[in-house]
């Protein structure tokens, strides 16, 4: 799939110390091919991959600490921008209820997707009337009232006797009377886009006037769904885009190419045949995905700005030899500072949550501060051999600083638990080595 094959190609650069522009060139003409060859439209390719080199042989980038993944970096957020940026959310009415209309083609999950919607709505509280719109696909009345009863939620239906536009006129009617705040009109699809079919979805919109019409399009039709997307654009005015199918063995090309060919965002996401497998589409998530790095890309846009690469590799020298000092800690806490929140940073990192002790180490900026103030008012010699200090420089230093003896002590605790744990990680890392047979 498209998400193995960019990964590989990825995977080339990522490492690498020095990125040159042949480098970059070569990356992205397999870059392009595996897009084309995931069904992503044409244009939208060459778009993408014009803008990505631009950047990516920018200076800033290439001469960078980390070129490789700085161009990484830059493949992701054009890959996010491309599926429109932010996170794009239904409408909701100023005064309720809030009308959607679901179209698509026949078979491509709108039936479905209403009854996934429903549930997505009724987690947060809210109240959905289901419509059952589609009166011409034998036994589609049925299917929305089976999926009603999964999910408790009213279905209105008038029959397959009585016109699709007078079923949601009523419907509304009856949704205002009773308190519903959403109503999820499902409507009938053919198997391919005709007048007739557009005909009576307008005519539907000019009744209701909904406030979000969100095409439904199967994902694995590829460059077809884009084209549909186009289509029902023209003649009904989309708010918004479900991609449905997403689970299967997709090649990617409509997630990627919907917005930019229409306009239109993306605003959820099928999964799969259940009800709760629609997920909100979340363009920054899903070109992670794509790419396989999940946060990693986020700790590396942290990390870029602020740690300087020979200080951490002679920090994991000292750690080795357990040499770690007072003015070690104070380095680590100016590059903590500059990279924000420490528990955002542990957060982001796989398996801190599990190394003991880094729970209990509350970190804010006052703390940090304070702590500073600590380090600095020691001498050279008891920074770099703590256990000198005994009663009357705790004593000094707290008077020094504007702390307390308590805080002085405090430090010094936390100082010999972090070597303590620090000595338990490189010991823990040495001999999974050695479990995995390395040397
Ligand atoms: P409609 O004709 O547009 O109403 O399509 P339906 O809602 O009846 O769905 C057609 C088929 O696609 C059904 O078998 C659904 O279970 C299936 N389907 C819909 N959405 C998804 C999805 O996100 N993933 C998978 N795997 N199947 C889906
Ligand atoms: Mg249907």
């Amino acid at each position: 799939g498209l998400a193995d094959r960019l990964q590989e190609t990825l995977k080339k650069i990522r490492g690498k110390g020095k990125v040159s522009e042949e480098d970059v060139t070569q990356m992205m003409r397999e870059v392009r091919i595996a897009l084309l060859e995931a069904d992503v439209n044409f244009k939208v390719v060459k778009d993408f991959i014009n803008r990505v080199k631009e950047r990516a042989i920018g200076q800033e980038v290439l001469k960078s600490l980390t070129p490789g993944q700085q161009v990484i970096k830059v493949v992701n957020e054009e890959l996010t921008a491309l599926m429109g940026g932010e996170q794009s959310k239904i409408a909701a009415a100023h005064k309720p209820p809030t009308v959607i209309m679901m179209v698509g083609l026949q078979g491509a999950g709108k039936t479905t997707s209403t009854g996934k919607l429903a549930k997505h709505l009724q987690k947060q509280n809210r109240n959905p009337l289901l419509v059952a719109g589609d009166i011409y696909r034998p036994a589609a009345i049925k299917q929305l009232q089976v999926l009603g009863e999964q999910l408790n939620a009213p279905v209105f239906t008038l029959g397959d006797q009585v016109s699709p536009v007078e079923i949601a006129k009523q419907a509304i009617v009856k949704a205002k009377e009773e308190h519903y705040d959403y109503v999820l009109i499902d409507t009938a699809g053919r198997l391919h886009i005709d007048d007739t079919l557009m005909d009576e979805l307008n005519q539907i919109k000019t009744e209701v006037k909904p406030d979000e019409i969100l095409l439904v399009v199967d994902s694995m039709t590829g460059q077809d769904a884009v084209n549909v997307a186009e289509s029902f654009n023209a003649q009904l005015e989309l708010t918004g885009v479900v991609l449905t199918k997403l689970d299967g063995d997709t090649r990617g090309g409509a997630a990627l190419s919907v917005k930019a060919i229409t306009g239109k965002p993306i605003k959820f996401a099928g999964m799969g045949e259940k009800l709760d497998a629609l997920e909100p589409f979340f363009p920054d998530r899903m070109a992670s995905r794509i790419l396989g790095m999940g946060d990693v890309l986020t700790l590396i846009e942290k990390a870029q700005s602020s740690v300087d690469k020979e200080k951490a590799a002679e920090l994991e020298r000292k750690m080795r030899k357990m040499e770690f000092t007072f003015d070690d800690f104070l380095d680590q806490l100016d590059q903590v500072k500059k990279m924000g929140p420490l528990e955002d940073i542990l957060g982001m990192m796989p398996g801190a949550n599990k190394i003991k002790g880094l729970k209990g180490m509350q970190v804010d900026d006052k703390a940090l501060g304070k702590v500073e103030a600590i380090v600095r008012s020691m001498t050279v010699e008891e920074k770099s051999k703590p256990e000198v200090i005994n009663a009357s420089r705790r004593k000094r230093i707290a008077l020094g600083s504007g702390t307390s003896v308590q805080d002085v002590n405090r430090l010094l605790k936390q100082f010999e638990d972090m070597k303590k744990m620090m000595k338990q990680m490189t010991q823990m890392a040495s001999s999974k080595k050695k479990k995995k047979g390395f040397k």
